[in-house]
């Protein structure tokens, strides 16, 4: 099996590919999905993710919105380290 490290220096798969593999093909990334129903963000990592045998696309299709009940619309895989600093609200909040 395939897997792509987070600081690794080989050509990521294209979304359509990464759909098709498990989660964790990808150990310790971090899986943003955005919620169809209400936009709500969420941060998933694969440590942590319940079924990463699974191949991405059906953990996205089981996935249900906690609060709202909505489905997964848009999701991006993201390492840790680009998927925390991207948040700038965090910093913010820190600072303040
Ligand atoms: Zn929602």
């Amino acid at each position: 099996m395939r897997h792509w490290r987070r600081h690794g220096t080989g050509p990521l798969p294209t979304g359509a590919e990464a759909l098709d593999e498990p989660f964790n093909a990808f150990p310790s990334w971090f899986l943003r999905i955005t919620c169809a129903r209400c936009g709500q963000e969420r941060m998933v990592n694969q440590v942590h993710a319940a079924k990463s045998d699974l191949p991405l696309r059906d953990i996205l299709a089981k996935m249900r919105h906690e609060r709202c009940g909505g489905l997964a619309g848009k999701a991006e895989l993201l390492t840790g380290i680009e998927g925390v600093s991207s948040r700038a609200g965090a910093a913010d909040r820190a600072a303040g």
